[in-house]
């Protein structure tokens, strides 16, 4: 059959959803094709049900500690995998069925159930029907890449997808991959009671942040039993009858770790090899990502691409602003664009890590003159209260605009408290009209003043 329509969305991911919304509020008719699940990777195998999962792994970790806050748990604190497993898909489903009874009600808007693959200039076929538009808006996000490692082939690895279905704990958990992904599974399994070691090829963990970010980070994780291997050169695997043999050149320690399951977070790749995009004039970079302008416009006219797949953001909220940039420039005559973005996110170990602008590093790179804070957690009351002084706060300024370049709290509500210097940086306020705030006692952000108010000059690097 073929169907025509104003505008046709491929995939309801983050940015897919509210944008068909908008649309047909405005009077289109919207075509919206998901060949899986509903919401994307954040609904069903990303954001909510990892931070479900870490949710138990803390109510887990906290009952181990409770005779440190004088409460008495009487026996050992035990995890039920199949309980954990449980309460992630109810949470997880019920917002996937939002996504999916949300489309499937709205006015104006067809959802098509399958893969959907270019034929020509904005039209695409999906099992039977071929559908075109005059808009046509890419929303197809990524998946875990699986790299050619030496005997991968002969061993059974896991993804962040095929791990949430586990509703039992693995003896020894070997995660490759040091970085956002990876770590996140490797505290929650220790918590839940796995062995559990991390293989990174790099010489530190989360590489792209400051050293004394990554150095804490390896610490927080070492203190509750996580091994780390680090330097880990020449990855490969190979099955044993005692599990999967993981291979390593290490500069130290042993050269293979056995473990009963491997998870693969090395990275992810775009969902963009099976959309022949060739057939509509869409350039792709040579990662595979959705070349873009600032508007998120791709090569070919009327065609814009949203979301992870083109290489903007990797985030969720990156993915809902790519939205929030196209509806504004295409029905509101309000120029907003990509660069306009700061980047922000966090990492959800525990202590979590939230994380604005430019690392220490970038910003010494840059060359301006900088003013540098950072305040240990040990030194926040909030934290010495709750019994989490890991971590420490930092943040960078320009010496002579007094803008705030960038900044990091990797410490007990560190996710949340970040947003007051995220918010700073968004109104483009100088950092000393922070310092005359009067923040509510007792809190994280209470000391940001105290933080800001500490700036001292640090070199730039030549
Ligand atoms: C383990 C993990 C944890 C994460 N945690 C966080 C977090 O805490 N915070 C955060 O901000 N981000 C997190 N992320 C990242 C976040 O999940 C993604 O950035 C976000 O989901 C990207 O959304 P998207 O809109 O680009 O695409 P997606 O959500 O990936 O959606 C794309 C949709 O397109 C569909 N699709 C693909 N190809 C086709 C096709 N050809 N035809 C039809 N449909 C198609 C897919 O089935 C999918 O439903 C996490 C990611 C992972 C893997």
């Amino acid at each position: 059959m073929r169907n025509t329509h104003d505008a046709l969305i491929i995939g309801a991911g983050q940015a897919g959803p509210p944008l068909a919304q908008r649309l047909t509020a405005a009077g289109m008719s919207v075509g919206l094709i998901e060949r899986k699940l509903f919401g994307g990777t954040c609904v069903n195998t990303g954001c909510i049900p990892t931070k479900t999962l870490i949710a138990s792994a803390h109510a887990a970790h906290l009952a181990r500690r409770a005779t440190e806050y004088g409460v008495s748990i009487g026996g050992k604190v035990g995890v039920e995998m199949k309980a954990v497993k449980a309460r992630k898909d109810t949470i997880s489903g019920n917002a996937r069925k939002g996504v999916e009874s949300g489309l499937e009600r709205m006015e104006r808007c067809t959802v098509y159930r399958g893969h959907a693959r270019f034929v020509s200039p904005r039209e695409v076929q999906v099992g039977e029907d071929r559908i075109a538009a005059k808009r046509v808006f890419i929303n197809v996000g990524g998946r875990a890449l699986v790299p050619d490692l030496p005997g991968i082939d002969r061993v059974a690895t896991l993804t962040n997808t095929s791990i949430l279905e586990l509703d039992t704990l693995p003896e020894h958990l070997v995660v490759v991959g040091g970085s956002y992904v990876g770590l996140e599974f490797a505290q929650m399994y220790r918590r839940f009671g796995a062995a559990v070691t991390v293989v990174e090829k790099a010489p530190r963990l989360v590489a792209r942040e400051d050293e004394d970010i990554s150095a804490a980070i390896l610490q927080i994780l070492e203190d509750e039993g996580v091994a780390v291997r680090l330097n880990a050169e020449c990855i490969r695997f190979e099955p044993s009858d005692a599990g999967i043999a993981v291979g390593l050149d290490c500069a130290s320690g042993a050269p293979v770790v056995m473990g009963s399951h491997v998870l693969l977070a090395i990275g992810r790749r775009p969902n963009t090899d099976d959309l022949a995009l060739d057939k509509a004039g869409i350039q792709v970079d040579p990662r595979g990502y959705i070349v873009v302008d600032d508007e998120l416009l791709t090569s070919a006219p009327d065609v814009w691409a949203l979301g992870d797949c083109n290489g903007r953001g990797a985030f969720t909220h990156t993915s809902y602003n790519d939205f929030e940039i196209v509806a504004a420039n295409l029905l509101d005559g309000d120029r907003r664009r990509v660069s306009d973005r700061i980047p922000a996110y966090a990492l959800y170990i525990d202590p979590p890590l939230g994380r604005v602008g430019m690392t220490q590093t970038q910003a010494r790179a840059s060359g301006r003159p900088l003013l540098v804070g950072r305040r240990p957690m040990t030194r926040v009351g909030r934290a010495i209260e709750k019994g989490e002084t890991q971590g420490f706060m930092m943040a960078v300024a320009d010496a002579e605009t007094r803008q705030l370049l960038g900044a990091a709290i990797l410490g007990t509500g560190g996710d949340e408290a970040i947003h007051g210097i995220l918010d700073a940086m968004n109104a483009r306020i100088p950092f000393t009209a922070l310092q005359r705030a009067v923040p509510i006692h007792p809190t994280v952000s209470e000391l940001i003043p105290t933080l800001l108010g500490d700036m001292k000059p640090v070199a730039a690097r030549d």
